[in-house]
């Protein structure tokens, strides 16, 4: 009788005994196999109770992807520790809000974040000891030497489906990050609902070599990462997207299944001298986390020659609770610009400003309901409210469902921007731009752009009388807000329009920018 596998120290102990051979992951041509994931967790695990860590406390990873990133994410999943992911291309004001809205005790660095690391620490009072993950001239404990003073040695915390696994940053529906608590649970839902219903699309086979495209601290990477380790194939993971980089990775490993995002997807397509016969090992590729055009898609079934999922969620609902099957990526489906139907045993609704649902045809808010939706915001029970309402996630996305039950997103009544799948919040822009004593007040919105899919726009108003500059703004914005976040344009104009209430007509200034620009 085979063991139902519910939490990730069940996958980890599993394939330990069963494929201990069997390579985990790979990052730059370093190999672990599944045996050395299970004793290194148990290590990462001991260390961590060393330091005095156990059910509930916060630890923080700020880096690149690199196979630590996963010893770190079983170690604390052994003890019950929550692994807080944090994206490495946030600016040290960005990073600091993690750090103390978490109130992380142990901070994994790699070389690339170890600056801000250092300026932070001392500010930090909760954070208790500062690991490098790489030894690039970093002068502190490294990972290797605080993983090999501790033990091998199975851990016996108690953990369960619902105990809390990770701790990820999103802004969520209003611009104010927060801490997405999910638990093992959010990990296994999707799995066994499409077993449940014998409709397994992910159906790995042993041995196979899984891409994943997106990272660790994005929850479409994270979650692709653990499907692929539940499953016991090989992860191949990526310490920077490069196009060159991956058509190369998909050839040399014969990789057989991907997550990517439609920006990558495209990058891929468009790489000069890549014909199919570079993806010829591709058997599947999962695709998800922004809008994908009709055409991209088309082009991407055509130039990639393989079969293609969608997946459509949040953070807050665990990654994906719609998905369109590679069964319906073809034209007479009439389905192909759906983003697709819930898993068997999750819910949609598309709703009216109240909650009440809108029948088949009519426009409205999208609510889900799943079993791997979060357990809450992090310390903000408030927020958790306004978005966990009687077990439903709120999306703040706009959509609309047929008669056979697909949804189709229509647009984002929050205000997000997704520039090559890392959200930016129009509402942390404008916060930054307007502390330039020049700057009377702004306003961001995105656009569309043929490189990232969309790209941050910002309409700015000078304070009367004085000059103002690109230049004098994206020096302003450097080092308080990540690169991708960053305003590819400015527009300087008189007012900001807005309504009665205040709030910023963004869709007003949107018209104002097409304006000027051409309608594709
Ligand atoms: P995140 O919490 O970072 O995963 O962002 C979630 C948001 O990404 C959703 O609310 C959507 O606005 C967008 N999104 C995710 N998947 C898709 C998809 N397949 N199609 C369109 N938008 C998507």
């Amino acid at each position: 009788m085979t063991v139902q596998l519910r939490t990730l120290v069940d996958v980890v102990r599993r394939h330990a005994v069963q494929q201990p051979d069997v390579v985990a992951t790979i990052c730059e041509g370093r190999r672990v196999d599944y045996a050395t994931l299970h004793r290194v967790s148990n290590q990462v695990a001991r260390g961590l109770q060393a330091a005095g860590l156990g059910p509930g406390d916060r630890i923080a990873y700020l880096g690149r992807e690199t196979e630590h990133f996963y010893d770190l994410l079983f170690g604390a999943a052994k003890t019950g520790v929550v692994l807080v992911p944090i994206n490495w291309r946030l600016a040290a004001a960005e990073v600091e809000h993690i750090l103390r809205d978490s109130g992380a005790a142990l901070l994994f660095v790699d070389s690339g974040s170890a600056a801000v690391a250092d300026k932070l620490a001392p500010e930090l009072p909760m954070l208790k000891q500062v690991v490098a993950l790489d030894s690039d001239g970093v002068a502190r404990a490294g990972f290797a030497a605080w993983v090999s003073a501790q033990p091998d040695a199975n851990v016996l915390t108690r953990v369960t489906p619902d105990t809390p696994l990770v701790q990820m940053y999103t802004s969520g529906t209003t611009g104010l990050p927060k801490g997405v608590v999910l638990a093992h649970r959010s990990f296994f839902a999707v799995r066994d609902a499409l077993a449940s219903a014998d409709l397994d699309w992910l159906d790995w086979r042993e041995g196979e070599v899984n891409l994943v495209g997106m990272a660790g601290f994005h929850i479409g990477g994270l979650w692709w990462a653990t499907q692929g380790f539940v499953s016991g194939v090989t992860n191949v993971v990526l310490r920077e997207f490069t196009t060159a980089g991956v058509v190369e990775l998909i050839r040399t490993l014969r990789v057989r299944t991907a997550i990517l995002v439609p920006a990558m997807l495209r990058l891929l397509l468009v790489e000069p001298g890549v014909t199919k016969e570079h993806f010829a090992s591709l058997r599947k590729v999962v695709y998800g986390g922004a809008p994908i055009s009709a055409a991209l898609l088309a082009r991407c079934i055509e130039g990639f020659g393989c079969e293609f999922a969608q997946i459509y969620g949040l953070t807050e609902t665990g990654n994906t609770a719609i998905c369109l099957p590679p069964a319906d990526h073809t034209p007479d489906s009439g389905k192909m610009q759906a983003a697709g139907r819930a898993y068997p045993g999750f819910e949609v609704k598309v709703a009216d400003d109240k909650g009440n649902p809108l029948p088949p045809g009519e426009v409205g808010e999208v609510w889900l309901r799943t079993p791997a939706a979060m357990v809450e915001y992090w310390n903000m029970p408030e927020a958790t409210a306004k978005t966990l309402v009687d077990g439903w996630i709120v999306t703040g996305d706009a959509g609309v469902l047929d008669e056979d039950g697909y949804l189709f997103i229509r647009d984002r009544i929050k205000d997000m921007i997704i520039v090559a799948g890392e959200n930016v919040y129009p509402a942390e822009v404008e916060n930054v731009i307007g502390r330039h004593p020049l700057v009377a007040e702004s306003a961001v919105v995105g656009v569309p752009d043929e490189r990232w899919g969309e790209a941050v726009y910002a309409f700015v108003v000078p304070v009367e009388g004085q000059q103002l500059t690109e230049r004098d703004l994206a020096l302003h914005l450097r080092g308080q807000l990540a690169g991708f976040k960053q305003p590819l344009h400015y527009e300087f104009i008189d007012r900001v329009p807005r309504n009665p209430s205040g709030k910023i007509l963004r869709r007003e200034l949107r018209e104002r920018f097409w304006q000027g620009h051409e309608r594709r």
